[in-house]
């Protein structure tokens, strides 16, 4: 059984934590535009002679110095930081501790503050952080938890 956290429970917790979930929440937008743009992509060397007089269009290169063409490669997908309630960043194997108590789905129970997860597991979605919490598989937002030695 996976017990997983409803959006809207994590909205009503009045002390600005839910300010934190909409800029989590508009990060993951700006991140989705970013990869249909990538506006950052590097100027790159001719594969042909290694210089980089390299002419840039919509879709492949061309080397102003010996005339060779090659295909654009899609730039690689911006690594994800997920980060906890300090900003520090997470990655997988991490331990974390909650720092509030969180309501369980459904309002049937309450996971207490002080609740540590080891081996976490960061994942796409609005709960990044998958784990699990005495024995219980559990979506929790990184925005509710710090990291932990
Ligand atoms: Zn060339």
């Amino acid at each position: 059984m996976v017990a997983r956290w409803r959006r809207h429970d994590a909205a009503r917790v009045p002390d600005g934590a839910s300010a934190r979930d909409s800029s989590l929440a508009h990060s993951g937008v700006g991140r989705a535009v970013f990869a249909v743009f990538p506006h950052t992509m590097t100027q790159p060397t001719c594969p042909a002679c290694s210089l980089e007089d390299v002419l840039s269009h919509s879709d492949h290169w061309e080397c102003a110095t010996c005339g060779h063409e090659w295909p654009k490669e899609a730039a690689p997908e911006a690594v994800r930081v997920v980060k906890d309630a300090h900003g520090t960043p997470l990655v997988d194997g991490d331990t974390v501790v909650l720092i509030k108590d969180l309501k369980l789905r459904g309002g049937s129970g309450v996971l207490k503050g002080g609740a540590k997860a080891k081996n976490i597991r960061i994942v796409e979605g609005d709960h990044e952080i998958d784990c699990k919490i005495d024995g219980v598989a559990m979506a929790l937002k990184a925005c509710f938890v710090k990291k932990s030695e």
